[in-house]
């Protein structure tokens, strides 16, 4: 396996619609070692997802992991998960907003509204469909990375961009340590 370079934020890649991955694709051995290296990646940089755009692939893949109990009072964790053509089939109209980060954008943080429900169609690495029904934090996430797939970034999602921080203002002026939103 590998670690893989992150794009940064002025990157064309993260601004390009990503390609849909076919079947005949998702079972080769690049493919597979491909997932491997993101799944690595995204452990090594401590994020909680990581969308492929990110490591300079235009391709429809997004991997995300949280087993942190310490995020328990943002829901539960997230189990070790690969979606390929990811597609919403619901995101519910109320919202919620929560501070952001982005392993694309260093060290900053803002505040983005979010659906506060979605659900979520994929497939796994194996080809087979996933259904993903999550809400709050977890919900936060899935369409943090599903943005990644469209070419967008958090800030594009910021209603008010008076709460986009540095993070050593963020620790400082805005929340403690122990909220601190890990970057996806
Ligand atoms: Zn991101």
């Amino acid at each position: 396996m590998a670690l893989l370079k992150i794009a940064k934020m002025g990157n064309p890649v993260l601004r390009k619609i990503s390609e849909p991955v076919t079947k005949e694709e998702i079972s080769t051995p690049d493919f597979q070692r491909f997932l491997d290296d993101m799944i690595e990646t995204m452990r090594d940089e401590d994020g909680l997802g990581l969308a492929a755009p990110q490591v300079h692939v235009s391709k429809q893949v997004v991997v995300i992991e949280s087993l942190d109990d310490a995020r328990s009072e943002e829901g539960p964790g997230m189990p070790l998960l690969v979606l390929i053509n990811p597609v919403f089939k619901y995101m519910s109209k109320e919202l919620r907003t929560g501070w952001e980060g982005c392993l694309s954008l260093d060290n900053l943080r803002g505040r983005v509204p979010r659906s506060r429900a979605v659900k979520l169609e994929a497939l796994d690495r194996n080809g087979e469909p996933v259904i993903l029904d999550w809400e709050e934090f977890p919900a936060v996430v899935l369409q943090h990375e599903i943005d990644h797939l469209r070419g967008h970034l958090f800030v594009d999602r910021m209603k008010d961009m008076s709460t986009l921080t540095h993070l050593g203002e963020f620790r400082r002026y805005w929340v403690k340590e122990e909220d601190e939103v890990e970057e996806v």
